[in-house]
This record gives structure tokens, sequence and C-alpha cells, in this order.
């Protein structure tokens, strides 16, 4: 396979586009591989298609190995499935929904549990025809909160999709593992460094969960690991004993109310996340808290005790808060206001309080996973929308107890109990996962066991980020001055660069490309001419990262040319002649 730089669909960019807030996502849109068309929405040009359907290649291959199938769902899905298991509600804005001409509701699939199912119970009846396991790779459509750092949270996106389905859970355990282990393969082939952890398994219910995380400091997701054994879990799942609920006795009767529906510090995280969006990368566990205590004072003479939480280091604005109360005055809570109302302290500031003395009043700095004991108060203590819902006399939700709270790096492992608990980001490329009998329960999915008696089917569901590997395995392997892939994910093989004006230098790379092509290899050829200089050239192979750059020039006139190795920097003089064998 050829490509022309003379004729390749493909400009690339001087600047880093406006919007970009990592490094891989500034470097897909300057080296040409993909443009943005809509808010977490982007087209692939020719050579992100290159890379994208070599990722696809890896996972194909590996999950037909295991004997998956593959089928391809509509990306366009009716309601009525998505009602049947309670998703079209539990989704909230998180789907895209439309209507058709006769004003039936359809929805944009974000992951296909449902269609899987129906799709079996409607061919199959018997144990005989387990197990059974079936894959797509395919489009999907998510309205996220906060599409970010271009491919890594898109709205639309593709995915492979697969799902296993079982007489019983002997059965469901063993498609699980070989799931699993065709992930390792993949993820090992794909060439980025990962880490596998304990997940919960979120809205999709079920038991055992398993998440594949890039290791990434842009991943929005925290894990901690053990510095002895293997344990690895994503925050979010590890769930220590519930601490027990702080009393609200100082507490306005709203605050009383508890809702604990949605027991994770995610629930604050993306909380943040919607409501302070940050420049740099996103919220996560671990990041800073200030909470400030005040004291509102009502025009009726009562005094109302009051915790705000401040987003990392912001001040609050006290005139701004003031203005938006009129008439109700705020003012700093010093110590003995404080001594008053000990669970208003404890009950937002849990017992790992980093506090701190300023002039203001006291102000304290809270690690988020050390909220411990506390109720979080949904759009409260962060927004201070609570005051003004108080104001108005309306209710607020709290969004529960906060239950990672007390892992903290340094912890003991609770799995060896030797290491210690240290905390790392990652990004989620995979995650698989023990569905058991929820979607096959709702809707109805049984077979007839070997006794004659319906049985419900088990069922396993695992996904792979498709389209966010590729921006994934650009954020593990680039470096300062461009992208820089894995050969196996490369764009081609081989980047050769005709530098130079002489037409003997243009003949002997094209003689070169030809063999290199003739040998099975892919080759990107700079065969540019006119006012394109060799440094421009060098500059675009840098960028756009073919692992191997080849430069055919002066050498010519002695029979060599050079080839260097895109990460290492490493240059090598071969012989044109013996080229071809040196670069397979
Ligand atoms: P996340 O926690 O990052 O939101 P998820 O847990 O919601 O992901 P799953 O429902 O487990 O995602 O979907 C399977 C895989 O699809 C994920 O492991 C991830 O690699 C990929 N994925 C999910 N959401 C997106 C997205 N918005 N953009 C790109 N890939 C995504
Ligand atoms: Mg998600
Ligand atoms: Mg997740
Ligand atoms: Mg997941």
């Amino acid at each position: 396979m050829l490509m022309r730089m003379s004729t390749l669909f493909l400009r690339t960019l001087r600047d880093d586009p406006s919007d970009a807030e990592v490094p891989s996502h500034r470097l897909l849109v300057r080296a040409g591989y993909i443009r943005r068309a809509a808010p977490g929405i982007y087209s692939w040009l020719p050579l992100g298609l290159k890379v994208l359907r070599k990722v696809e290649a890896i996972i194909r291959e590996e999950m037909d190995a295991i004997g998956a199938q593959e089928v391809s769902f509509p990306a366009l899905l009716p309601r009525e499935p998505y009602e049947a298991t309670g998703r079209w509600t539990e989704y909230g804005d998180g789907i895209f929904r439309l209507k058709d001409r006769k004003d039936a509701d359809y929805l944009l699939g974000p992951t296909h549990e449902e269609m899987f199912t129906l799709l079996v119970k409607d061919l199959y009846g018997s144990y005989k025809d387990l197990p059974l396991s079936l894959y797509q790779i395919q489009t999907k459509y998510r309205d996220e909160a906060r599409p970010r750092a271009g491919l890594l949270r898109g709205r639309e996106f593709t995915m492979k999709d697969s799902y296993s389905f079982d007489v019983d859970d002997a059965g469901l355990e063993a498609s699980y593992v070989r799931h699993r282990e065709a992930y390792v393969r993949i993820f090992d082939r794909l060439g980025f460094e990962y880490v596998i952890v304990k997940a919960t398994s979120g809205a999709m219910g079920g038991s055992r969960s398993e998440e594949f995380l890039a290791t990434a400091a842009v991943g929005e997701d925290t894990y901690v690991r053990c510095t002895k054994c293997d344990y690895a879990a994503n925050v979010e799942a590890v769930r220590v004993r519930a601490p027990e609920p702080v009393p609200y006795a100082d507490a306005p009767a709203a605050h009383a109310e508890d809702t604990p529906d949605t027991p994770t510090i995610q629930t604050l995280v993306d909380h943040l996340n919607e409501k302070y969006p940050r420049e740099d990368r996103p919220w996560a566990a671990g990041d800073t808290l200030k909470i400030v205590l005040v004291v509102l004072k009502h025009p009726d003479g009562t005094r109302e005790p009051l915790a705000i939480g401040v987003p990392g280091d912001r001040e609050v604005d006290q005139r701004r808060l003031e203005g938006q109360l009129e008439p109700i005055e705020v003012e700093p809570m010093d110590a003995a206001e404080m001594a008053k109302h000990p669970s208003l302290v404890k009950g937002y500031i849990g017992p790992g309080v980093l506090g701190e003395e300023s002039e203001s009043g006291i102000r304290y700095v809270v690690d988020p996973r050390v909220v411990d004991g506390s109720r979080w108060v949904s759009g409260a203590n962060i927004s201070g929308q609570h005051v003004m819902d108080l104001v108005a006399g309306r209710d607020f939700a709290a969004d529960g107890i906060i239950e990672a709270a007390d892992v903290r790096d340094g912890d003991a492992c609770p799995n060896c109990e030797e290491g210690a608990l240290e905390s790392a980001r990652g990004i989620e490329m995979g995650h698989v996962f023990q569905l058991g009998r929820k979607y096959a329960d709702a809707l109805g999915l049984q077979v007839l066991d070997e006794n004659g008696k319906l049985v419900t089917v088990t069922m396993g569901s695992y996904g792979v980020g498709v389209t966010r590997a590729v921006a994934a395995i650009a954020e593990n392997s680039l470096d300062e001055i461009g992208l820089c892939w894995p050969r196996d994910v490369a764009p081609a093989d081989i980047h050769v660069v005709a530098a130079g004006k002489d037409a003997a230098v243009f003949a002997a790379a094209e003689e070169l490309v030809a063999k290199l092509v003739d040998a099975g290899l892919d080759v990107l050829y700079d065969d540019r001419t006119g006012k394109v200089s060799p440094g421009v050239k060098f500059k675009d192979a840098e960028l756009i990262g073919v692992p191997t750059i080849v430069t055919v020039g002066r050498g010519v006139a002695d029979g060599t040319i050079e080839a260097k190795d895109r990460r290492t920097g490493e240059r090598t003089e071969l012989p044109i002649d013996g080229a071809v064998a040196a670069l397979v």
C-alpha cells in the first residue's frame, strides 16, 4: 500500500487547535488524522482511518480467535427494549433521543445489551445452542455531559461490544475468562501500558467486573494499586464499609433528607465536571475542594450555619454571594460559631481534614476522598445553589454517602495487607463484566435445559473503546515533536522522504518505494516537489509519527540512504541495494 504526500488528502497544521486539552488531541488534529465536526464528534481523514482500521483488525482477530462471531446492529434503535429494562429512563440526558414522522420514540444506541438479548431470544431456544458469544464493532452515541480530549470522550465513538450467553454460572465464568484473556492479548498488541483493575458494574448491574485502564495522567479514572501485590482497583469500586451517617442536628431540615441512591464519589466528581469544568483536565477523586463555613443572617433574625464548597483554590467572592442572597447577610463562621455547630463541621468535613486558618475566618481544604461520613449535598456545597434553593423554599437532595472515602494513599492493601495503596490515573480502554440474568430476565430470554425445563440465560458484556484506543495509543507514545506510533497500528510502516531537488534523488526514492511496497510494506512517500523544503518534510514526518523515517537525499550519489527510528532518533546509514531487507 502506498500513499503519496503529493496527493494525500492532508494538511498538517502549525498551530494547536484552540479546543485541544490533551497532547494526543492536539497532535491528531495537527497531523491531519481527524477533524472536529461538532463537540465530541469527529471526522476521520485518510491517515486517521488507517490507524483506526489497524486497531479494529487487531480486535477483530482476537475476538474471532475466541470463537466470538461478528454481527452488526443498527445505531438507530426503538425505545421499547430500553423501556423494558428501565434504561430509557435511567440514561437520563445521557442518550440521544429522536422521533420518527409517526411520533414514535427512537434512540441512538449507547450500548446494545437489549438488542443482543432480543436477537438471541428470537433465534435460539435450547441449552444446546449455548454457549454463544457475539460481537460487533459499531458506532455508539452518548450525550456525554462533557465531551473532552478529542477521541478520548466523544459523543459519537466506535466501540467493540461483545455479549456472551450461557446456561449457568460456570459457563458465564468461562466466557468471562475467555474474553478477559482476549483483552489481555488485544491490549498487549495495541502496545500501550495498562493495568487491570476491579471495577463497579455501574448502571449495568451484575457482579464480577474489571476494567482495563491505560495508565495516563490525562485519564479520568483514578485507581489505587498495591505497592507489593498485583491488587488494583478503580476508586469507584473500592467499597470500604459505609461510614456511619453523621447526625445533622444543627443543619436545616432539608439537609436531613437523604437519598443514598448513587453512593459513590463519582457523583461528586461528575457534578464538579458538569458545573465547574476545568480547563486543563477534568476533576477526579483526589482533587481538593475548599469548604467555607458561613453563617446566613436572615431578615427575621435567624442565623443559619452553612458549608459551601469551592472547587480548587478559587476564592469565595463574598460580595457576589451577598448580592445573590439579598437581603440575607453572609458572614464567615468563626471558631466560636463553629463550636456551636459541631455536626455541621463534622458532617461536611470528615476526619481527614487539612485545616487551615485564614483572615476571613476558618477555611478548610478537603480532599473529597476524605469527606468521610458526610452526606454530600448536591449542587449545594459546591455551587451555593442550595442557598438559593433554601431561599426559594425548595428542597434539595443529598447525593448519598461517599463510600470510597477512606481509601488513601498509604493505606494498607486490602488484598495482601502488606503493601500500601498508591493512586494513579488511567483511561478506561476496556470493560468486562458479568451481567448475570438482569437483561435476560427483563426481556424474557430463556432456553430449555436438559430436563426440558425453561431456564433464564446468564450473560456477560465486554466493551473496548476503539476510537478511544487510537487516542490512548497516541497519548502513550507521542513526544514533544509529534506522534510516534507503535508499528502495528501506525498509518504506514515506513515514511520515505525524498530530500533534494535532484532528479536522481526522486528516481532513487521511487525505486526504493516500489520495492518496499512489493515487499508488502505500507509506505507513506513524501514525493512533494517545488517549494516544499526537506526541512518541512522532516517536520511533517516527525509530526505524523510513522515509526521509521527513511531519507533519500545526498547519499544517493554514494549509494546510501538513511533510516531514522522515530522514537529513539537513532540514525542508520544503509546501502540502497540492501535497504529493503533491512527495513522489512
Ligand atoms: P467511561 O467511564 O470512560 O465513561 P464507560 O464505563 O461509560 O466509560 P462502558 O459503558 O464500559 O464505558 O463502554 C465500554 C468502553 O467504551 C469503555 O471502556 C470505553 O473504552 C469506551 N467508551 C465509553 N464511553 C466513551 C466515549 N464517550 N468516547 C469514547 N469511548 C468511550
Ligand atoms: Mg461513561
Ligand atoms: Mg467507566
Ligand atoms: Mg465501563
